[in-house]
């Protein structure tokens, strides 16, 4: 192969990588210049790039040119400071960093011993992270309990829901599986059913319970309690409970204290989904929505959501790691080594679903020294502040309304034209949304609460100031006049 390619020459990379990296930073300067929803139909990047891949090598200028000719158009802009949709996906300096790295190091951190500092610092990392969210000691690893990175929220919520099933099935027999039940609010992130569905849960089993406006579409203790009663009394079987600390459509807290002392009354595995709020509770003055946390068997949030760690790095914690690890180990000969048989150590392969694993601890670990905890704090209240903000120009509005009250940096809103029925409100929030989203000013997502059209503004992308959501609630105001123009017309 003399002569031919140099997939890794440290020059060319050093040469490179600097190019991508002014990329980027050249892609953050100039990032509100871009509609922020992306604007391309379906389709448009099969018109424009060759059908199959080239034979000779081309120039990394020409790629980089062809980036931000084609890729870039077809790229909604999530960090961009005037995103307000779904839930935020941080991005940081630190962040980055991190990945750089994990991506340079470029090593496979499946057991202890194929990079020890992977495993090591994972574990290090999520007891500090265990300890700002003042977890319970179970949660630490000094105990029966440790963290592990999963990659998102649905790998979490599943892990937990396999090794509950399988605790559960150890105690009544492998044929009970079709009357394993698990409860959750109606409000509870998809990831949970997709998890039964994975996991063999009969689908009529799945239990998610009606929320309404009257517990701010927070589960009901009482609601839950008659649920259980139901179905122990027809000879099934409960054995998992997913309570949500800020739900997807509106950031509902479920009540986990008194959820969680009827899981352990019913014997059920008791998970707690934060993937968004876990971060806010890291303020003392958020820390209560976690109490109750006592009760869990586990608990996951998502730090590439709100905590500056670039997507993705999903923090799971559980109280009794051999559950995790009796349902998703397995021992091949080619993997057997000295530190692993000799249980000296741990091995992450066994606490997740693939084998192979990124050293994603790497970001989390350069987020938390770079920034420091006091410096988080800030930047999560801030948003708060700024969702705070939005929130009262809205509520000055006389033409919208605030549809559930506030907790952490969503408001959940809508355009209230003096007359027309519900279809007609729902339409008209629909036709806003649209309108909003198709001047590529700011990006705004929506769900349905009782049967209610909502606009959702959450701020959370680390470059938002208090300018943008003046901007963003001009826009919002400028197009609902037009909107209410035309319809009464
Ligand atoms: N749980 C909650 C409360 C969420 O809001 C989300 C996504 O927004 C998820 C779970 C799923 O997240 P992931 O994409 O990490 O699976």
């Amino acid at each position: 192969m003399e002569g031919g390619m140099k997939p890794m020459d440290a020059e060319q990379l050093r040469e490179n990588a600097h190019k991508m990296v002014d990329f980027i930073a050249d892609y953050y300067k100039s990032i509100e210049s871009f509609p922020v929803l992306s604007q391309v139909e379906p389709g448009y990047l099969r018109k424009i790039i060759p059908d199959s891949a080239p034979n000779q090598p081309e120039s990394l200028q020409n790629v980089l040119d062809d980036i931000q000719a084609k890729i870039i158009p077809g790229v909604t802009h999530w960090q961009s400071p005037n995103f307000f949709g779904y839930f935020p996906s941080n991005s940081s300096i630190a962040g980055f960093l991190g990945e750089m790295l994990s991506g340079g190091l470029n090593i496979v951190g499946f057991s202890w011993v194929t990079s020890p500092a992977a495993t090591e610092l994972e574990t290090i990392v999520l007891d500090w992270l265990a300890k700002m969210l003042k977890l319970p000691e179970d949660f630490l690893s000094s105990g029966q309990g440790g963290g592990v990175i999963q990659g998102t929220a649905s790998e979490a919520v599943l892990v937990v829901l396999l090794a509950a099933r399988d605790k559960a099935l150890r105690m009544f027999g492998r044929n009970s599986i079709g009357k394993l039940v698990v409860y959750a609010s109606d409000q509870t992130h998809s990831a949970l059913r997709k998890a039964c569905q994975i996991g063999g849960i009969h689908a009529e089993n799945c239990r998610l319970l009606k929320t309404d406006s009257s517990t701010n579409y927070a589960l009901s203790p009482e609601v839950l309690t008659e649920a259980i009663s139901q179905d122990t009394a027809s000879g099934l079987v409960p054995f998992f409970l997913c309570a949500t600390v800020g739900t997807t459509s509106s950031t509902a807290v479920d009540p986990l204290l008194a959820l969680g002392k009827i899981a352990k009354d019913n014997k059920m595995w008791f998970h707690i989904d934060a993937a968004y709020a876990g971060s806010a509770c890291i303020c003392p003055e958020y820390r209560h929505y976690l109490n109750g946390v006592e009760e869990a068997d586990s608990f996951n949030m998502n730090a590439h959501k709100w905590l500056l760690t670039n997507f993705d790095c999903s923090v799971l914690w559980v109280k009794d790691r051999s559950a995790l690890i009796q349902s998703l180990s397995t021992n091949p000969e080619y993997l057997k080594n000295k530190a692993s048989e000799g249980n000296m150590v741990v091995d992450y392969k066994d606490w997740q679903i693939p084998l192979g694993r990124r050293f994603r601890s790497l970001k989390l670990w350069m987020m938390l020294r770079l920034y420091g905890q006091e410096n988080l704090l800030n930047y999560l209240r801030n948003h708060i502040e700024l969702a705070k903000y939005f929130e009262e120009l809205v509520s000055v509005d006389q033409r919208f309304e605030i549809v559930v009250p506030r907790t952490f940096s969503l408001v959940c809103f809508r355009l209230l034209p003096p007359q027309g029925d519900e279809d007609c409100i729902n339409k008209m929030n629909r036709d806003l949304l649209e309108v909003v989203n198709s001047t590529g000013k700011i990006f705004l997502s929506h769900t349905i609460l009782s049967g209610k059209y909502i606009l959702r503004l959450a701020v959370g992308a680390p470059l938002t100031e208090g300018r943008h959501i003046s901007a963003a609630w001009k826009v919002l105001q400028d197009e609902a006049t037009t909107l209410l123009e035309q319809y009464m017309k």
